[in-house]
Protein backbone atom coordinates (compact mmCIF):
# COMPACT_ATOMS: atom_id res chain seq x y z
CA UNK A 1 0.00 0.00 0.00
CA UNK A 2 1.19 3.72 -0.82
CA UNK A 3 0.17 6.93 0.46
CA UNK A 4 1.26 9.15 -1.93
CA UNK A 5 1.75 13.16 0.40
CA UNK A 6 1.60 16.42 -2.30
CA UNK A 7 3.46 18.99 -1.53
CA UNK A 8 1.08 20.90 -0.07
CA UNK A 9 -0.05 18.25 2.65
CA UNK A 10 3.67 18.42 3.48
CA UNK A 11 3.75 21.62 4.27
CA UNK A 12 0.59 21.95 6.26
CA UNK A 13 2.43 19.21 8.52
CA UNK A 14 5.47 20.70 9.03
CA UNK A 15 3.86 23.82 9.70
CA UNK A 16 1.83 22.19 12.16
CA UNK A 17 4.82 20.49 14.00
CA UNK A 18 6.57 23.39 14.22
CA UNK A 19 3.90 25.05 16.05
CA UNK A 20 3.15 22.10 18.26
CA UNK A 21 6.31 22.04 19.98
CA UNK A 22 6.35 19.26 22.15
CA UNK A 23 2.85 18.62 22.37
CA UNK A 24 0.73 15.81 20.36
CA UNK A 25 -1.29 16.82 17.87
CA UNK A 26 -2.86 15.29 14.91
CA UNK A 27 -6.42 15.09 12.58
CA UNK A 28 -7.84 12.94 9.99
CA UNK A 29 -6.92 11.85 6.83
CA UNK A 30 -8.87 12.33 3.48
CA UNK A 31 -7.55 11.14 0.14
CA UNK A 32 -8.23 9.72 -3.05
CA UNK A 33 -8.33 6.09 -4.48
CA UNK A 34 -5.48 6.68 -7.70
CA UNK A 35 -4.25 3.04 -8.33
CA UNK A 36 -4.08 -0.27 -6.90
CA UNK A 37 -3.28 -0.18 -3.40
CA UNK A 38 -2.10 3.63 -3.85
CA UNK A 39 -3.89 6.75 -2.20
CA UNK A 40 -3.35 10.06 -2.07
CA UNK A 41 -3.71 12.62 0.52
CA UNK A 42 -6.06 15.49 -0.53
CA UNK A 43 -6.91 17.20 2.55
CA UNK A 44 -6.08 16.88 6.28
CA UNK A 45 -7.72 18.13 9.62
CA UNK A 46 -5.09 19.41 12.24
CA UNK A 47 -6.26 18.99 15.73
CA UNK A 48 -4.66 21.36 18.23
CA UNK A 49 -6.96 20.95 21.07
CA UNK A 50 -6.34 18.21 23.53
CA UNK A 51 -2.92 17.26 22.61
CA UNK A 52 -0.42 16.03 25.85
CA UNK A 53 3.14 14.85 25.26
CA UNK A 54 2.34 11.26 24.57
CA UNK A 55 -1.51 10.98 23.87
CA UNK A 56 -3.50 11.92 21.03
CA UNK A 57 -7.27 12.25 22.09
CA UNK A 58 -9.37 12.17 19.27
CA UNK A 59 -12.71 14.48 18.97
CA UNK A 60 -15.13 13.53 17.22
CA UNK A 61 -16.76 16.67 16.83
CA UNK A 62 -13.80 18.00 14.93
CA UNK A 63 -13.75 15.94 12.87
CA UNK A 64 -16.84 15.23 11.21
CA UNK A 65 -17.40 18.69 9.45
CA UNK A 66 -14.46 18.86 7.56
CA UNK A 67 -15.83 14.62 6.26
CA UNK A 68 -18.78 15.92 5.74
CA UNK A 69 -17.61 19.15 3.74
CA UNK A 70 -15.00 17.12 1.38
CA UNK A 71 -17.54 14.45 0.79
CA UNK A 72 -19.56 17.47 -0.82
CA UNK A 73 -16.71 18.70 -2.78
CA UNK A 74 -16.18 15.00 -4.17
CA UNK A 75 -19.10 14.78 -5.38
CA UNK A 76 -20.11 12.01 -2.77
CA UNK A 77 -17.94 9.61 -4.78
CA UNK A 78 -17.16 7.42 -2.11
CA UNK A 79 -15.56 4.28 -3.65
CA UNK A 80 -12.79 7.16 -4.86
CA UNK A 81 -12.78 9.97 -2.21
CA UNK A 82 -12.72 9.13 1.09
CA UNK A 83 -11.90 8.95 4.52
CA UNK A 84 -8.05 7.24 4.80
CA UNK A 85 -7.64 7.22 8.54
CA UNK A 86 -5.57 9.21 11.38
CA UNK A 87 -2.18 11.05 11.62
CA UNK A 88 -0.87 12.15 14.73
CA UNK A 89 2.74 13.11 15.84
CA UNK A 90 5.48 10.93 17.68
CA UNK A 91 7.90 13.89 18.22
CA UNK A 92 10.14 12.31 20.81
CA UNK A 93 9.65 8.69 19.97
CA UNK A 94 10.18 6.47 17.04
CA UNK A 95 7.97 6.24 14.48
CA UNK A 96 6.13 3.45 15.72
CA UNK A 97 2.06 2.99 16.15
CA UNK A 98 1.74 2.42 20.30
CA UNK A 99 -0.15 -0.06 22.03
CA UNK A 100 -3.10 2.56 22.53
CA UNK A 101 -2.42 3.45 18.86
CA UNK A 102 -3.50 -0.40 17.88
CA UNK A 103 -6.32 -0.16 19.59
CA UNK A 104 -7.82 2.97 18.86
CA UNK A 105 -7.07 1.80 14.49
CA UNK A 106 -9.11 -1.31 15.49
CA UNK A 107 -12.20 -0.04 16.70
CA UNK A 108 -12.51 2.73 13.84
CA UNK A 109 -11.85 -0.15 11.43
CA UNK A 110 -14.56 -2.38 12.76
CA UNK A 111 -16.53 0.53 13.11
CA UNK A 112 -19.66 -0.36 10.84
CA UNK A 113 -20.62 3.20 10.42
CA UNK A 114 -17.38 4.30 8.13
CA UNK A 115 -17.98 1.23 6.25
CA UNK A 116 -14.14 1.09 5.61
CA UNK A 117 -12.30 -1.82 4.20
CA UNK A 118 -8.73 -0.62 5.78
CA UNK A 119 -7.98 2.50 7.22
CA UNK A 120 -4.32 3.84 7.76
CA UNK A 121 -2.49 5.14 10.77
CA UNK A 122 0.18 7.94 9.52
CA UNK A 123 3.11 8.74 12.22
CA UNK A 124 5.15 11.83 11.81
CA UNK A 125 7.74 13.92 13.32
CA UNK A 126 10.53 16.59 12.35
CA UNK A 127 13.83 15.26 11.52
CA UNK A 128 16.92 17.23 12.24
CA UNK A 129 16.86 19.43 9.17
CA UNK A 130 13.63 20.07 9.70
CA UNK A 131 11.74 17.92 7.34
CA UNK A 132 9.16 15.74 7.59
CA UNK A 133 9.70 11.89 8.31
CA UNK A 134 6.52 9.41 8.24
CA UNK A 135 5.49 6.09 8.70
CA UNK A 136 2.13 4.91 7.92
CA UNK A 137 0.38 1.15 8.96
CA UNK A 138 -2.13 -0.05 7.74
CA UNK A 139 -4.67 -1.62 9.22
CA UNK A 140 -8.08 -4.23 8.46
CA UNK A 141 -10.40 -5.92 10.22
CA UNK A 142 -9.57 -9.19 11.84
CA UNK A 143 -5.83 -9.09 10.11
CA UNK A 144 -2.33 -8.28 11.08
CA UNK A 145 -1.56 -4.59 10.45
CA UNK A 146 1.00 -4.29 8.50
CA UNK A 147 3.37 -1.32 7.50
CA UNK A 148 2.87 0.84 4.02
CA UNK A 149 5.44 3.26 2.00
CA UNK A 150 5.29 6.87 2.27
CA UNK A 151 5.99 8.96 -1.53
CA UNK A 152 6.09 12.65 -0.49
CA UNK A 153 5.79 13.97 -4.17
CA UNK A 154 7.48 17.03 -5.20
CA UNK A 155 6.30 19.99 -6.40
CA UNK A 156 6.26 20.28 -10.27
ZN1 LIG B 1 0.92 7.34 18.74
Amino acid sequence: MQLLIPPEISQQLVDALRQAGQREIGGILMGAHIGPDAFRVKEITIQRKGGTFAAFIRMVEEILAPLLAFFDTTKHDYTRFNYLGEWHSHHSFALVPSGRDHMTMYDIVIDQQLGAGFVVLLLVKLGDHGQLEGSVTVYQPNKTSFAGSIIQESSV
